[in-house]
């Protein structure tokens, strides 16, 4: 199987190509780099034995993705580019509809000038806004408090509104929650680029070094400690999901949705706490206000996806919080420049 992996560069993407390798599938990579480094194809490589094809180039660039569909045999698509920082999408609306809701229209619209009709969408748990009640399952009502996640809904509407006037297409919205973890063997992580908006980058950039202490946002959320709660699942977790979605439902003509989580909820310091122990450094922090935006407690109901795509995240939380250490200490300033 010759699957177009947009955006595989990045954190979610590299690990997924692993994980495709793995199962005997054929990755072939278009990254345009604005937030990954070429020295991840290697890793890639070192790992899995095998270098990817990689095309260097835009989502957005509709003749480049018509030449990669047609030049590679492409059978199906998985769409990680993105832009993924909430709070620059406040900032940069303009650049988030068009990377993320346009960069995903030109893409199916190849598609359908090339005949492939399978397709897999990164989408977030942000979609659920605030949601009523914990855990969340699918059929939940969808919201959005930022353009990020105004764009994920954008596209998911865009696709459900598509797939229902092309019967015959599969396409497969996966809704991640928290992925946090990096591949076992520390040769691939999260690499993001100045001050980490995310918890566990921020946290592991803490007990390397290069950051004096964490701000905990809030500690006066209804939850066991005050602090937010999250269902942080491993990256090689979320990366089996995408392997399962196109062997079980890649195939099924339809509309499906899946949440990909593990159905646990861990507080802040729970994971301060847990990674302390994985690397035995102290991670200090203060207790400082709410983040605006934030909700105070998020976690998935996987039943869907366990059922369905026979997928369920195995990967438990020393896994997760070992696992980034190993990539963190490894490579204290992230991927260097090839
Ligand atoms: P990432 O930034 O590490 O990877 C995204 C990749 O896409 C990068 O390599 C980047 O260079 C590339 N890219 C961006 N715009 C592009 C464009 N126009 N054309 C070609 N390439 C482009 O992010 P990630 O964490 O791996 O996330 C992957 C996807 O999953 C994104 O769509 C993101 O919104 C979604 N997601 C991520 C999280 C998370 O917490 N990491 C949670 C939910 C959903
Ligand atoms: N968080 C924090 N300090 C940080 C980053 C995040 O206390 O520097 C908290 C945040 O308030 C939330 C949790 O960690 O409760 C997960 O945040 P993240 O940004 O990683 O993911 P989100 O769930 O917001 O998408």
């Amino acid at each position: 199987m010759n699957v177009l992996v947009t955006g595989g560069m990045g954190y979610i993407g590299s690990h997924t190509c692993i994980q495709m390798i793995d199962a005997g599938m054929n990755p072939v990579i278009l990254d345009n780099l604005y937030n990954s480094k070429n020295t991840v194809l290697e890793r890639i490589e070192k790992v899995s034995g095998v270098k990817p094809t990689f095309i260097e180039g835009d989502v957005r660039n509709k003749s480049l993705v018509v030449d990669v569909l047609k030049a590679h045999n492409i059978d199906a698509v998985i769409h990680f580019a993105g832009l993924k920082a909430v709070g620059e999408s406040v900032q940069k609306p303009l650049e988030y509809y068009d990377n993320n809701v346009n960069g995903t229209l030109v893409l199916v619209d190849a598609m359908r000038d090339c005949d492939v009709k399978t397709l897999v969408f990164s989408s977030s748990a942000t979609v659920y806004g605030d949601p009523a009640s914990v855990p969340i399952t699918e059929d939940f009502p969808t919201s959005a408090t930022n353009p990020y996640g105004r764009s994920k809904l954008m596209v998911e509407e865009c696709l459900t509104d598509f797939q229902k006037a092309n019967p015959d297409w599969s396409i497969t919205l996966l809704r991640y929650f928290n992925p946090v973890g990096s591949h076992p063997t520390g040769e691939l992580g999260e690499d993001p680029q100045g001050i980490p908006n995310n918890l566990m980058p921020f946290v592991s950039q803490v007990a390397v070094g290069r950051r004096e202490f964490l701000s905990v946002f809030g500690h006066d959320y209804p939850t066991k400690d005050g602090t937010g709660v999250r269902d942080y699942i491993h990256v090689m977790d979320l990366s089996d999901g995408h392997v399962a979605a196109l062997q079980k439902v890649g195939s099924k003509q339809g509309l499906h949705v899946y949440n990909l989580g593990t159905g646990n909820g861990y507080s802040v310091l729970d994971m301060v706490k847990a990674f302390e122990a994985a690397s035995g450094k102290e991670v200090p922090y203060q207790l400082v206000d709410r983040r605006p935006g934030d909700i105070a407690e998020c976690w998935a109901d996987p039943a869907k996806a366990t059922k369905e795509l026979g997928w369920q995240a195995i990967r438990t939380l020393e896994e997760m919080t070992a696992d980034t250490w190993r990539w963190q200490s490894k490579n204290p300033q992230g991927y260097p420049e090839s």
